[in-house]
């Protein structure tokens, strides 16, 4: 019998839908890309506290061993101002985890596969289409001229529990602690990524640690490095006939606040909730439904995390103050720092 459900895209967001409906008795099956298996480069993604919620729900956190964060602390190169916000802030055991996209992927798949989940290279015909395939040629679309070098970098001391974000000149610099070392990722214009990925380690280095300065400690070797172009891509309705959208395939953002996948793991699992009693999985009142739950959540994460990307770009002589300001503001006052971390971890989602 051919499933009622079938999703498109067996990324960590079609993955996570499939465990969760499966776990509500739904009948589906996961049609994967063709080739699309193969090796991801090296991706530092860092997980909310609301989606370790999610996935503790699906039964897929524990065989995850990704690396808490306790500390964030923000700030910008060339001017005052810093935040520090700490798990206590928000009343949470950490404030996120960091983990490797293609391990949180191949455990997914794991668990996919250990509950007997079908996993097919063709869609057959279905009640309900879910487009879970990532970023889609289809949507409303703005570059930000920048690309994202992603790289792992080893610091002495080492990577323990605090995660960096420093608004740099030339783009949103984060450093996140993963097993002991820092994945990073760098926003930049395109010219400078190709440069600086072609450069000598030693300059890769030297220029990383030049935008970073000293507080994460002394950068003493680089692993893998590569590139990915940014861009804001959304789709002006996440569900049509008979079909519907998830995570990048619905909405790809800016990676500077860590706000995709968190944002596709709480599309899937309040399709999974929208779906777990519905007669007919594909029915139109059934989809508006959905569509109507994420529109809060979606549109004010792709808001903030729009700003964000423009906001904190540039070394012109008013907006460094101004960013200075903003983030002075945001350390001495608790209840802002706590709004924020919430904001930033549940969404506005009706998680937990
Ligand atoms: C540099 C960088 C850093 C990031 N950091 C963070 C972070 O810290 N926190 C965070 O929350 N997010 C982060 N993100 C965003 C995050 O990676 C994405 O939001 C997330 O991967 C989306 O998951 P997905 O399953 O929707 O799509 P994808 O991860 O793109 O997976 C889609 C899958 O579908 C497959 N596919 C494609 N076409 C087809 C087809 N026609 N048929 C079948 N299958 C198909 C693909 O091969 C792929 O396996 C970052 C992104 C970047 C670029």
């Amino acid at each position: 019998m051919r499933a009622e459900i079938s999703i498109r895209g067996a990324g960590p967001v079609g993955c996570v839908l499939a465990l969760a409906l499966h776990r509500a008795g739904r009948s589906v099956a996961l049609v994967a890309h063709e080739g699309g298996s193969g090796a991801s480069p090296f991706r530092p993604i860092a997980l909310s506290h609301a989606s370790r919620l999610i996935l503790e729900r699906v039964g897929a956190w524990r065989a995850l061993a990704p690396t808490p964060i306790e500390t964030i602390h923000v700030s910008q190169q060339g001017g005052f101002g810093r935040t520090r916000l700490c798990a206590a802030d928000a009343g949470v055991p950490a404030l996120g985890y960091v983990i490797e996209y293609g391990n949180l992927l191949a455990s997914l798949l794991d668990q996919v596969r250990a509950r007997g989940i079908a996993i097919e290279s063709a869609a057959g015909a279905s009640l309900l289409e879910v487009h879970a395939e990532g970023s889609s040629g289809e949507s409303r679309q703005k570059s930000y001229r920048q690309e994202a070098v992603v790289a792992l970098v080893t610091t002495r001391p080492a990577a323990a529990g605090t995660a960096w974000e420093r608004f740099t000149p030339e783009g949103p610099l984060a450093l996140l602690p993963l097993g002991g070392r820092y994945g990073v990722v760098w926003g930049m214009r395109p010219r400078r990524a190709r440069q600086l990925c072609a450069a000598p380690a030693e300059e890769f280095v030297a220029a990383l640690q030049d935008a970073f300065g000293g507080r994460a400690g002394a950068l003493v070797a680089l692993g893998e490095r590569s590139r990915v172009p940014l861009a804001l891509r959304v789709r002006a309705s996440r569900v049509g006939e008979r079909c519907a959208f998830v995570g990048n395939a619905a909405q790809t953002l800016h990676p500077v606040a860590g706000q995709g996948l968190n944002l596709g793991l709480r599309d899937a699992w309040d399709l999974a909730q929208v779906l777990h009693d519905a007669q007919d999985p594909g029915d139109a009142r059934t989809l508006r439904r959905f569509a109507a739950l994420r529109r809060v959540d979606a549109a004010t994460t792709v808001r903030v995390t729009d700003f964000l990307a423009g906001a904190f770009v540039g070394a012109d002589a008013l907006a460094r103050p101004m960013r200075g300001f903003a983030l002075t503001a945001l350390d001495i006052c608790p209840p802002a720092r706590r709004f924020f971390a919430r904001r930033m971890i549940y969404g506005a989602s009706a998680l937990p």
